[in-house]
């Protein structure tokens, strides 16, 4: 028993104070009256030694774990700076490299415990304490702990300190601690840097959308809490008008300075307790909180569209472009965040539409954005249901004969009339959409093609490619892939590409064309005269066609101006020796204006309208009748 108390082992203490009296008992049970005498002598020395080995074993086991700590904070002391805390002395040993880590040389300041205390920065000093203090009192034996520490260079580090307990007085008292201190400012610094990239929009350093949904829905409920009546507030949606051909005629770099600019003057505008987000794009939302009246929205909406108004410099551009914003008020149709947005949004795309500044959201509206929302989905729809066809219209030339067909697309939806490309094209182009349906258009192109080719083996196929399809980085080895398996000469392909294709010509779309003509596929420039493009391209790339728009074949032969500008554009196309396609010709009078003219092909109603590739005959002189 008292082995057993010596070396600390309950165990053995309950062992040995147990087998005492229980042997007493069974011998009394047996018996055995003399009960004092010989047992005594066996069982005191068993309990003696069983406990002294345990003792032993203990000892032996406790100091090779403090060893091994011990020797595991040595070596990480080589990189980390050590510490070594006796709380009876109260002496405190910081090792050469502790002090180095805060740029101190060894000993610069005293080796106290005050000296930590003072260089802690002092939002982290009592949480440091506390956690000191926690150890002491809840008998733990190692710990970590990070705060920031003050620097020479005037800088906060991150410190991460990790200590054991390396020992106690009988009491369980702590009476020394050992550990290290590791630099984790860098760590940090990336762990910071997360969490801010989690809730901001890198471009920008504004909220992203999921930070948005979040502090937004966090100040609507506690505006329902406060229920004050004249508390009034706004989600408020806006867009840079033209942004798309912004960016694509000045390029990515001047689109991405031109959001930094908007972001910047909402920023300026916003008041502190509004939530200023980039939803995406060139789309910003914001939460305009605490609004005594409906009015001061429209009065924030005017001010933030004002900047827009005067010509805005980016860099050595001047931009002329506007804002579109739609504002939804809190309680008037929705309190729920993601309904405001949607109402925002409606209302947004109902004043850009309108071309107005600024727009409040009304019920009504639901019933525009809804068939908006509908034609979208119809649209993805019909590309699964092969709701779209191709219809061919003639190119021909002087004579009347057949050169070629232009591809135009046809959407027959199922339940309903025909929808015209003008329509639907456009909002294809803005979803994306236009990517599968331009892969339906050419497959289907290519396929008639391979099959008209084999009549007529120079026939042409013109195709219509949007700017969106050819910057897509996918575009080439699509198309490479479609005539490789349509087994077409490529140069039969005619890629009608608009003049804005080119205002942008860097990057993808400049990689996509480069690598299109070394495929050896022609080109011709749609709606030649209506676009804002430099004539640079028609200098530097092969294109073989150029386009005369219908719109200045329309007043022919009597409209002067658009006699001047036809003439001019042939002029053009013959010095660069490019072949020109009449557009539009639905009248005799218009055909007999260029029938004098050299190397002129035809297209239009006069010769055919688009029809579907059956009714496409090769042989044939038109117009028919
Ligand atoms: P576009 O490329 O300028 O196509 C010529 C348009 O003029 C066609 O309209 C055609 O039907 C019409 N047209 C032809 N001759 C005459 C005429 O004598 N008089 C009049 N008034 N119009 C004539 P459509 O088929 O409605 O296409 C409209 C636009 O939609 C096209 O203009 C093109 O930009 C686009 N589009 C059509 N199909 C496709 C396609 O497959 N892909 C792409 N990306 N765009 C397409
Ligand atoms: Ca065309
Ligand atoms: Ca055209």
């Amino acid at each position: 028993v008292v082995g057993a108390y010596l070396n600390g082992i309950p165990g053995a203490l309950i062992a040995g104070t147990l087998v005492f009296p229980l042997s007493y008992l069974s011998l009394f049970l047996k018996g055995e009256t003399d009960i004092l005498t010989i047992p005594r002598l066996v069982i005191i020395p068993v309990v003696l030694l069983v406990s002294f080995i345990a003792g032993l074993v203990r000892r032996l086991l406790t100091k090779s774990l403090y060893d091994q700590e011990l020797l595991r904070i040595g070596s990480m002391a080589a990189q980390e700076g050590l510490w070594d805390l006796d709380l009876v002395g109260e002496t405190t040993y910081y090792s050469p490299r502790w002090f180095s880590l805060l740029g101190l040389d060894e000993g610069e300041m005293p080796h106290t415990f005050e000296t930590f205390k003072s260089l802690i920065h002092p939002d982290d000093l009592q949480q440091t304490l506390d956690s000191v203090q926690s150890i002491t009192v809840q008998r733990q034996t190692s710990f970590s702990n990070t705060f920031r520490m003050k620097h020479k260079d005037g800088s906060w580090r991150w410190i991460l300190s990790r200590g054991i307990v390396a020992a106690r007085d009988k009491e369980g008292r702590i009476t020394r601690m050992v550990g290290v201190h590791t630099d984790i400012s860098e760590l940090k610094q990336t762990q910071n840097m997360m969490e801010f990239q989690a809730y901001h929009d890198a471009l920008t350093g504004l909220y992203n959308r999921k930070a948005f949904y979040e502090f937004s829905d966090r100040f609507f409920t506690s505006l329902g809490r406060e229920a004050e009546e004249q508390q009034q507030a706004a989600v408020v949606m806006l867009d840079i008008d033209d942004f798309k051909s912004i960016n694509d005629a000045l390029g990515h770099k001047v689109g991405d300075q031109l959001i930094q600019f908007t972001a910047k003057h909402l920023n300026n505008v916003l008041r502190k307790s509004d939530i200023l987000c980039r939803w995406g794009g060139d789309e910003f939302i914001m939460v305009l909180t605490y609004l005594s009246h409906k009015s001061d929205a429209a009065l924030v909406a005017s001010k933030i569209a004002e900047v827009f108004e005067d010509t805005i410099e980016i860099g050595s551009y001047k931009i002329q472009s506007g804002v579109s914003l739609g504002i939804s008020m809190y309680g008037d149709d929705a309190t729920e965040i993601s309904e405001m947005v949607k109402n925002a949004d409606t209302a947004m795309y109902v004043a850009k539409k309108n071309s107005e500044v600024y727009r409040f959201f009304e019920s009504k509206m639901h019933v525009e954005a809804t068939s908006r929302m509908n034609m979208i989905y119809k649209m993805k729809q019909a590309v699964k249901h092969k709701e779209f066809m191709m219809y061919y219209q003639p190119i021909v030339n002087a004579g009347g004969k057949l050169q070629g067909t232009e591809a135009l697309i046809r959407w027959f939806p199922e339940d309903g009339v025909m929808v015209s490309p003008g329509v639907f094209i456009p909002l294809a182009e803005e979803t994306g959409i236009i990517t599968d349906i331009g892969e339906f258009v050419l497959t289907t192109a290519i396929g008639a093609l391979a099959q008209w080719n084999r009549t007529d083996p120079d026939f042409e196929m013109a195709v219509n490619i949007s700017p969106v399809q050819l910057r897509s980085p996918s575009f080439y080895n699509f198309l490479r892939k479609a005539i490789k398996a349509g087994g077409i000469n490529p140069k039969n392909l005619v890629l009608e590409l608009t003049e804005n294709s080119f205002l942008d010509f860097h990057g993808q779309t400049r990689t996509n064309v480069e690598q299109l003509i070394d495929l050896g596929l022609s080109f011709a420039i749609d709606d030649f005269g209506t676009g804002y493009s430099t004539l640079s391209y028609l200098k530097d790339l092969p294109i073989a066609k150029i386009k005369i728009d219908q719109s200045f074949v329309r007043g022919l032969p009597d409209n002067e101006q658009d006699s001047a500008i036809v003439n001019s554009i042939l002029t053009l196309s013959w010095g660069l020796q490019k072949q020109v396609v009449v557009e539009g010709v639905e009248t005799q009078d218009q055909l007999e204006y260029f029938l004098s003219k050299r190397g002129v092909f035809f297209q239009g109603y006069y010769f055919s309208k688009p029809v579907p590739g059956e009714k496409i005959d090769l042989g044939a002189v038109l117009p028919k009748d």
